[in-house]
């Protein structure tokens, strides 16, 4: 189901048991709620939640919906900082360019949600609790600890935002889910080396089917020839031409953020105004001699 512009899935594991994989927006714990329902019948709450990374868009309905399932969640070990109050991610780089969603990313939260004694790491073996079908691939660069999740038997792959299916930097493209293999959201991408080693993971698998954080899922040839064309076009087609993590990635460690680059637009806002202010000075400086 789409809320807004992120998606959240229900993967049923059998006999009418379920997983909620991400929490999409704050405010649509409602609407999970219905979705669920009319799914899987009434007081059936998921076995687990799962979460392919913490960003503010996919955890938003999470406190309310534990408050109401008393459920279990899920995330990778680097990822976990982030959801139990000790650390911020680094912040958004509004400068990447593509649209209306990066230019508004300065707005986006960045500050750790606090989920206490509900929130686990995932093993590190790719075991995931209620999900025996499926495996969890460690898909880091969009944010330190991002998971995406695979079933062998039909290639399902939920991608999370390690890639998308839409633009999502665009509002326009958003609006319309317009379909297109994209990388990760370029606004929130802190480390493209680990981003690009991830998507070309991901499309070693050769998924079939592709659900992900953003945008429409999308299937068979327009799939591969998308994947096969990002994979082997990354820098070009993903990484932005210029921002704030294009050149240096933001470190992370198991305590969360530890060091970010400095900001490039305000560096080169400060140049341009020393730029302007010596000519000015010169001039002056010249006009006074005469
Ligand atoms: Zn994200
Ligand atoms: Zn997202």
């Amino acid at each position: 189901m789409r809320i807004v512009f992120v998606n959240i899935y229900m993967v049923e594991t059998g006999n009418k048991e379920w997983v909620l994989i991400d929490a999409g927006l704050y405010g649509s714990a409602g609407k999970i709620k219905r979705m669920a329902e009319s799914l899987f019948g009434p007081n059936n709450p998921p076995k687990a939640i799962i979460l392919t990374h913490g960003h503010f868009d996919h955890v938003g309905a999470l406190k309310e919906l534990i408050r109401t399932w008393k459920v279990q969640v899920y995330a990778h070990f680097f990822e976990m900082p982030y959801l139990t109050g000790h650390s911020s991610y680094p912040p958004p780089d509004p400068s990447v360019g593509g649209g209306l969603m990066s230019t508004l990313s300065f707005l986006y939260p960045k500050k750790p949600i606090q989920l206490g004694g509900y929130v686990h790491a995932l093993s590190k073996e790719g075991h995931l609790p209620h999900m025996p079908d499926w495996i969890s691939i460690h898909t880091p660069g969009h944010a330190p600890g991002h998971i995406s999740l695979f079933r062998g038997r039909d290639k399902l792959l939920i991608a999370g935002d390690a890639f998308v299916t839409t633009k999502q930097e665009s509002a326009t493209s958003v609006m319309l889910q317009k379909k297109e293999i994209c990388g990760p959201p370029k606004y929130f991408t802190t480390n493209w080396v680990s981003a690009a080693l991830s998507v070309k993971k991901l499309r070693d698998l050769k998924p079939e089917i592709v659900a992900s954080g953003h945008g429409q899922p999308m299937s068979g040839e327009e799939l591969h020839a998308g994947l096969d064309r990002l994979v082997n076009n990354f820098q070009e087609l993903a990484i932005p031409k210029h921002g704030r993590y294009v050149n240096e990635p933001a470190r992370t460690n198991k305590y969360g953020l530890q060091y970010v680059p400095a900001e490039r637009t305000s560096k080169i806002l400060l140049f341009t105004v020393f730029a302007i202010s010596a000519v000015v000075m010169f001039n002056i400086v010249r006009k006074a001699k005469r």
